[in-house]
């Protein structure tokens, strides 16, 4: 167990009002909700020790495993996007530190959950604790598995967030996704990839297009093949 001081917890707060400021000056951050959200999270208990320091820069930073923590603008643009309100069931693919489900979680509880899938097991631990530690666990539950499938056994769900890059929209997390629904999911290739953000209205989809923004890759059944993230590049 780590112990922490009184002042570093000042420093820290300091730090992440600052970066809420600056989000919200250049419009990003704009919805009440995620602002109380980003001011309540502490992003330094989501990131390696030896990152703590720069958990306010507006940067994604190493989690290990080849895997990163999105930068908070990043968050914030996505959790704007997914309209998420109390009482929503959101299903997350690619838990990573846990950081953007505790974003979720402090919306949507304490009536609403997060179900979040991460296809690599000491990632999953790595979110699991952190998630305890901030005492998120009871709105957060963590699955171990391939989240390109989705998580069948608590759907439908009012909103879903895919936090990897994806070839293509996964059938299963449209028909995972509750009608009156809403999705946001990077798609493109390993280079770049275009936030969409869709819509599910009486059975039919609504695709708008976002930002630009480069994730890691989605794996699985519905993802990117692995070792093959680069194979659909075109030739020179
Ligand atoms: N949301 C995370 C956070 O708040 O720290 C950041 C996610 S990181 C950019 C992408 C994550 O997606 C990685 O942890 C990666 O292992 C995971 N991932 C990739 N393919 C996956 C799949 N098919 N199912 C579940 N997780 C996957």
């Amino acid at each position: 167990m780590m112990v922490r001081s009184t002042d570093n917890d000042a420093v820290f707060k300091a730090s992440r009002e600052r970066l809420v400021k600056s989000l919200i000056e250049e419009g990003i951050l704009k919805s009440e909700e995620v602002i109380k959200a980003m001011l309540t999270v502490p992003r330094e208990e989501f990131v390696p020790v030896k990152y703590r320091e720069l958990a306010y820069l507006d940067t994604p930073l190493s989690i290990g495993c080849g895997q990163t923590i999105s930068a908070p603008h990043m968050v914030a643009i996505m959790t704007e996007a997914l309209k998420v309100t109390r009482g929503n069931k959101v299903l997350e693919i690619g838990t990573g530190s846990g950081y953007q489900a505790a974003i979720i979680a402090e919306i949507v509880k304490p009536e609403g959950h997060v179900w979040t899938v991460e296809i690599i097991p000491e990632l999953a631990k790595f979110a699991e604790e952190n998630l305890r530690r901030t005492s998120y666990s009871s709105y957060v539950t963590v699955i171990v598995g391939d989240g390109s499938k989705g998580y069948q056994d608590a759907a439908p769900y009012d909103r879903i967030i895919v936090t990897a890059a994806a070839p293509k929209i996964p059938e299963p997390l449209i028909n995972q996704l509750k009608d009156g629904g809403r999705m946001v999911i990077p798609v493109g290739d390993a280079y770049v990839q275009i936030l969409k953000i869709v819509e599910k209205r009486g059975g039919s989809l609504r695709v708008e297009d976002s930002v630009p923004c480069v994730f890691v890759p989605l794996l699985g059944e519905y993802g990117f093949k692995k070792g093959f993230w680069f194979a659909n590049d075109p030739q020179p």
